[in-house]
């Protein structure tokens, strides 16, 4: 089974989200297909969501727990709405919000203290330095996303063969693990990346139910 995730980012109003669900139906699919909305949306549409068929995540989680944060988002928001999955260090959160690699650990602590499962992502140049911010039994329960930065947003998909070699790379690092790619995936080129990986994690080419439910096969 392979992993395709969807990550609208704080894209969609909560009509756009009940609509894209109605024009992508049901899941039909042997791979695990997992939506990514923003978290007001989650709370809204995840009963119709699972119903659909869909696995659920968020794209971030509040490095604390539960209590006086104003605006953060926990884990314990989360509990009753079946979410399994949290994205967790995209280059987003970094470039725009300037999460560290502690940053990043930090919710992943919290993230499997409450029983998700973090999708930790990385571009090369961090690999080593995130892994290093992890503790060492931390790492085999993470699953990484290869997401280059130039590869992010840009229609310009990185080649096949340096997804596997940074594939290998991150498996050096982290052991084990599940790992998936994002950059431009769209439903011409996902097969590509699903015969070298674990799955995919998509952004532009979810917005749109039908390109999504495209490459959700
Ligand atoms: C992303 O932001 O994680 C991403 C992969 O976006 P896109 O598919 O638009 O490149």
């Amino acid at each position: 089974m392979k992993y395709i995730f969807g990550n609208w980012k704080s894209n969609k109003n909560l009509n756009g989200a009940l609509e894209w669900l109605k024009d992508f139906g049901k899941v039909n699919s042997d791979n695990e297909i997992v939506l990514l909305p923003a978290f007001n949306l989650l709370g809204a549409i995840y009963e119709k969501a699972r119903e659909a068929g869909f696995v659920l995540g968020v794209q971030d989680l509040s490095s604390m727990a539960a209590g006086s944060y104003t605006g953060a988002v926990s884990a314990v928001n989360l509990e009753g709405m079946e979410v399994k999955y949290a994205i967790l260090g995209h280059s987003e959160r970094r470039h725009h919000f300037g999460e560290t690699d502690q940053d990043v650990a930090n919710k992943v602590e919290r993230a499997l203290e409450a029983g998700l499962v973090p999708v930790v992502c990385v571009d090369e140049e961090y690999i080593f330095s995130q892994a290093a911010a992890l503790e060492q039994s931390q790492l085999s329960k993470c699953m990484v996303a290869y997401e280059p930065l130039s590869a992010i947003g840009t229609g310009e998909e990185m080649s096949v063969k340096k997804v596997e070699v940074v594939f290998a790379q991150i498996k050096k690092v982290f052991g084990e693990v599940k790992v998936i790619y994002g950059g431009s995936v769209n439903p011409d080129n996902v097969d590509e990346y699903l015969l070298v990986g674990d799955g995919v994690l998509v952004g532009t080419a979810s917005l749109d139910a039908k390109e999504f439910s495209a490459l959700s096969k």
